[in-house]
């Protein structure tokens, strides 16, 4: 049994998956009388949706592919990475033997997969200036220690981590270690994919939902060793990523340029926004961020977010999370909606 063959849940190593329709026969031209679609179109104008999509996103993936530096079969894609998230806990994680490892305060998804699929989870929060706390994680790692959750950037603290410290983990995990990346695009030089090649146990994960522009069209990608992405594929529903949002993600992958200029923006508006933020008496600390967002430390967080949703300026609450305390996580938006939130803001600092 190869290494990642051990590591997946016992009673998944040998699964027969569903054989669906687009399996059995894949080609595109013929009489297509086997998946009992309606053959006589789609009930909305314009139509065309009456057809399965292909299950394994091919040409999306070969697009793909070819922009990350990775082989097809390298690449899984989920309804969102949120999907990813809980495929891998369900793939490797047994419930009452294997831990999930979290590195709080981290995206929260991770902690509800496993919650949903009774896998317990051990913590050891990152250190003041959110970076991993080595020691701390060395000591917490044990047999059991089936996944590790590291987000880099970190949502909601912004920052990447120290590449040193995940390269650390890497070399003394037992099982996999996950390293989301969903906000690397505001930073791509930092991206760990050239990893996969030394790590058969580094899963990464990213998404069209942030600098791509996607959230709606829910579409996550994990790349990972060859074993890792045929066991998803292998538990995934069939038929997960649909039609449309494939055909997009192939246009937009196309039109690199668009998410390039967006991004600049959002950088340059992160700074603007950063510099005003600061000359705010109620400002005690913005923290550095790599993201699309900023962590700020401000005085009376919670009336200033009820304030702020009075005017009908959302931003989002961290005020009780672990080591957020007093914080408000702030999405960089447009030059127009970051000067409204500059505006009220300051008409609150008295
Ligand atoms: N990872 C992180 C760190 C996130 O912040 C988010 C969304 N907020 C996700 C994953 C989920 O992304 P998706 O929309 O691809 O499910």
């Amino acid at each position: 049994m190869t290494e990642i063959q051990s590591l997946i849940r016992p009673h998944l190593r040998n699964i027969q998956p569903y054989s669906s329709a687009r399996d059995e026969y894949s080609g595109w031209e013929g009489i297509f009388l086997d998946a009992n679609e309606n053959a006589f179109g789609s009930t909305v104008a314009g139509g065309g949706y009456n057809r399965y999509p292909d299950p394994y996103q091919s040409v999306l993936k070969q697009k793909l592919a070819a922009v990350k530096g990775v082989a097809t079969d390298q690449i899984f894609l989920g309804n969102g990475s949120d999907e990813a998230i809980d495929l891998l806990i369900r793939a490797f994680c047994e419930p009452g033997e294997d831990e999930v490892l979290l590195l709080p305060p981290t995206y929260g998804m991770y902690q509800v997969s496993a919650d949903i699929n009774k896998i317990q989870t051990a913590k050891v929060p990152l250190t003041r200036d959110f970076q991993i706390h080595w020691p701390k994680v060395k000591a917490a790692i044990g047999n059991h220690t089936k996944l590790i959750f590291i987000c880099s950037p970190n949502n909601p603290s912004g920052n990447l981590m120290d590449r040193e410290d995940v390269e650390d983990i890497l070399d003394v995990a037992p099982g996999l270690v996950v390293v989301d990346e969903a906000y690397i695009d505001y930073t791509p030089e930092a991206t760990l994919i050239p990893l996969l090649k030394h790590f058969p146990r580094l899963v990464i994960l990213q998404t069209f939902s942030k600098a791509w522009g996607m959230a709606n069209l829910r579409l996550g990608m994990a790349f990972a060793h060859p074993e890792v992405i045929a066991i998803l594929n292998k538990i995934k529903p069939p038929y997960n990523i649909n039609g449309l949002t494939q055909e997009i993600a192939e246009k937009a992958i196309d039109n690199q340029s668009v998410k390039i200029d967006m991004v600049k923006e959002t950088l340059a508006q992160r700074k603007l926004l950063k510099e005003s933020l600061s000359s705010l008496r109620m400002v005690e600390k913005i923290y550095p961020s790599d993201a699309n967002f900023l962590l700020v430390k401000i005085k009376n967080a919670d009336r200033v977010y009820h304030a702020l949703i009075e005017k009908q300026v959302i931003v989002r609450n961290r005020s009780k999370v672990i080591m957020c305390e007093g914080c408000l996580r702030i999405t960089v938006g447009t030059a127009v909606e970051n000067q409204k939130l500059l505006e009220e803001l300051k008409q609150m600092d008295i």
